[in-house]
């Protein structure tokens, strides 16, 4: 028998993965990429809000967990997967200057926002109300990091098929999956959840978000670029750049508007020539209340659910990920903002 399941392999189910070989669990995680969202994400570490100026619930205490869990990857793996790099924050109108110096005085976000705003002009910047430095923040490479632990598992450890809820036989201590005896299974399957039939009374969502990727020898890389739109570097002058929030269209396909917006904004953001390289859509599992969800199934105890992530979840996972192990292995409880217990009422037996 081993010790867990995985079902999903995102950045939920590698860092939980992660924390079980250092706890010398047995795994095995099973997973079908149709919809990753990590593989898509932007990938930046930063617990600011930067539309309402204050910080995101236990931003810090995520960002800090976050750094040290991705410096202990690189150090066990030898890959760079992670960069301290800053946030270059422009405001389209000059009131925005005041919202940030007085943001930047909170207790909350004085880590973070840097008092000063800079109102020089600055090449190849159109926007012209100044901007101001976001300190602290950091991105990941999401493909290097899920195609870095994938390699260092053995075969026994990843089968690369979609699972089959209907086949799960549930035991009173333990679940049964094919050839698997398992005493815990966790679903970390994103916004796949929808195709649960143990956990799809729950109301995540899937956002869809459309970016670009584009090519810009001129721009800087030594910053991540932010007004409406994020414009993140990548290596050798590509960047990131997006993206859209779209809670209606549930289609795997690129639109039209998407990227009509997004060649604006860029238009609108930078004087310099881009080309753009692709155009890509990505879906972030986003819960009602904006919170993870993590726990037990109402009914049956070793099934436990692992998602919500929601548009931060390269930050959240690596702490989340570490409080569901204390709470599936030692019973060890989690703050009930996240726990799934909120949601109970909503579980028709
Ligand atoms: C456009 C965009 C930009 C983003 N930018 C940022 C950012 O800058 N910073 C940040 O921190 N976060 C960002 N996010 C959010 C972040 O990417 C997500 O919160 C996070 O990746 C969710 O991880 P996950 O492991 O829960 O799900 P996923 O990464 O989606 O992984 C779930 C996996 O489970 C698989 N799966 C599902 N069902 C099954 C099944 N039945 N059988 C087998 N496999 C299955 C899926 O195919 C997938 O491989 C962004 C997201 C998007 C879309």
């Amino acid at each position: 028998m081993i010790d867990y399941i995985i079902v999903g392999y995102g950045i939920a189910g590698l860092s939980f993965a992660f924390k079980l070989i250092k706890e010398k669990k047995d795994f095995v995680i099973i997973d079908k990429p149709e919809t990753n969202s990590t593989f898509q994400s932007g990938a930046v570490l930063n617990p600011t809000i930067l539309k309402r100026y204050t910080i995101s619930w236990k931003g810090s205490d995520f960002l800090k967990f976050a750094k040290k869990f991705y410096v202990e990857f690189e150090n066990e793996y030898n890959v760079k997967v992670f960069d301290k790099i800053m946030i270059h924050r422009y405001f389209s109108r000059k009131q925005e200057q005041n919202d940030w110096i007085v943001a930047s005085g909170l207790k909350s976000l004085e880590n973070y926002l840097d008092h000063q705003v800079i109102n020089e002009g600055n090449y190849p910047i159109l926007l012209k109300n100044g901007y101001g430095i976001v300190k602290n923040t950091a991105k990941i490479y999401p493909k290097l990091l899920l195609d870095t632990f994938k390699f260092n598992l053995t075969k026994n450890n990843f089968i690369n098929k979609k699972f089959d809820y209907k086949k799960l036989e549930i035991f009173k201590q333990y679940v049964k999956y094919g050839n698997f005896k398992s005493k815990k299974i966790v679903f970390c399957e994103g916004v796949g959840i929808k195709n649960n039939i143990f956990f799809n009374y729950l109301p995540i969502e899937s956002l869809k978000g459309e970016y670009l990727i584009i090519k810009s020898p001129k721009l800087s890389s030594n910053y991540i670029l932010k007004s409406s739109i994020y414009i993140i570097p990548l290596e050798k002058k590509f960047f990131w750049v997006g993206s859209t929030y779209d809670f209606n269209d549930k289609s795997l396909k690129k639109t039209k508007k998407g990227y009509n917006f997004l060649l604006s904004k860029l238009n609108s953001f930078i004087s310099v020539p881009f080309e753009v390289i692709d155009h890509k859509i990505g879906f972030r599992p986003v819960v009602k209340d904006r919170r993870p969800i993590l726990g037990r199934h109402p009914k049956y105890e070793n099934l436990i659910l692992y998602n919500g992530l929601g548009t931060r979840g390269l930050m959240l996972a690596p702490l989340l990920s570490k409080w569901l192990y204390e709470y599936t292995s030692d019973n060890k409880e989690f703050y009930k903002e996240i726990s799934i217990n909120r949601y109970k009422e909503l579980y028709k037996n």
